[in-house]
């Protein structure tokens, strides 16, 4: 199985993940240009592509959803409620597979199972990718991390969790009071604090191998504080990879 966080952050996300010939996309908040270009420079390609996931509503999640849906021919999966609410952004020709949150897909080689997660959108989840042996989860934009994420990660050799903002950081940052409320809030983005938590967890208790660290923001973050707040909670049990807004994440292979 392969993983790349093509981009990740508050201006765009998109995740590759494939296995045996089948490749999906986690969020289309990234140009087909963009997309494309990041697969050229890992020798994959595009044709590879047979459905893109979407998270939730948002727009870095979903801004090019039509675009990238039309380029790479392949349907839209999302929680009913994620594609009703997206449904402004679209063409109407795109091909629409709406899902119960919980309820297992199949898709080439992988099963697919998504879960809930709090954020302020319509129906928000996170997905577990499994293929074979191997599991890959994906969550990011959480307020925090429930029981239920944690068990649904628990399986997982890789996870892409976000560690949203250093709490010091925005705390004394420039946002407005309301945005600060509302980042930190249940239905908001975790912390470095708050990833490091879980990792440690999923590590402790679970098959955790490697974490990318996603969603970072360039006001209330640096790259290398998310990296070493996370691994004074890890304390080396599994190896952490940082994705970036404008680049790809370094390319996992499981
Ligand atoms: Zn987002
Ligand atoms: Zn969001």
């Amino acid at each position: 199985m392969r993983v790349c966080v093509l981009g990740s952050g508050s201006s765009g996300n998109s995740t590759f993940i494939e296995h045996g010939g089948t490749a999906i996309l986690i969020d289309a908040g990234l140009s087909y240009l963009r997309v494309r270009q990041e697969l050229e420079t890992l020798g994959l390609e595009p044709r590879l592509i047979k459905a893109i996931l979407i998270t939730h509503e948002h727009g870095d999640h979903c801004c090019e959803a039509s675009s990238l849906a039309r380029r790479f021919n392949c349907p839209l999966y999302g929680s009913r409620r994620t594609l009703a609410a997206l449904r402004w952004s679209l063409s109407g020709s795109e091909e629409l597979r709406p899902f119960e949150i919980g309820k297992e897909l199949e898709l080439g080689n992988f099963r697919i199972t998504s879960f809930p997660v709090f954020h302020d959108a319509a129906e928000p989840c996170g997905y577990l990718i499994t293929s074979g042996e191997r599991s890959v989860g994906l969550a990011t934009d959480l307020g925090v991390v429930s029981r239920a994420v944690l068990d649904s990660l628990a399986s997982c050799e890789v996870v892409v969790l976000e560690a949203n903002h250093d709490l010091e950081m925005l705390k004394t940052g420039p946002y407005p009071w309301e945005l600060k409320q509302r980042i930190r809030s249940e239905v908001g983005h975790l912390s470095n604090a708050a990833c490091g938590e879980a990792l440690a967890e999923l590590a402790r208790k679970g098959q955790l191998r490697a974490a990318f660290l996603a969603h970072l923001s360039r006001t209330n973050n640096r790259p290398e504080l998310a990296l070493q707040t996370v691994q004074n909670y890890l304390d080396g049990r599994a190896e952490l990879h940082l994705t970036w807004q404008d680049r790809r994440s370094e390319l996992l292979i499981l």
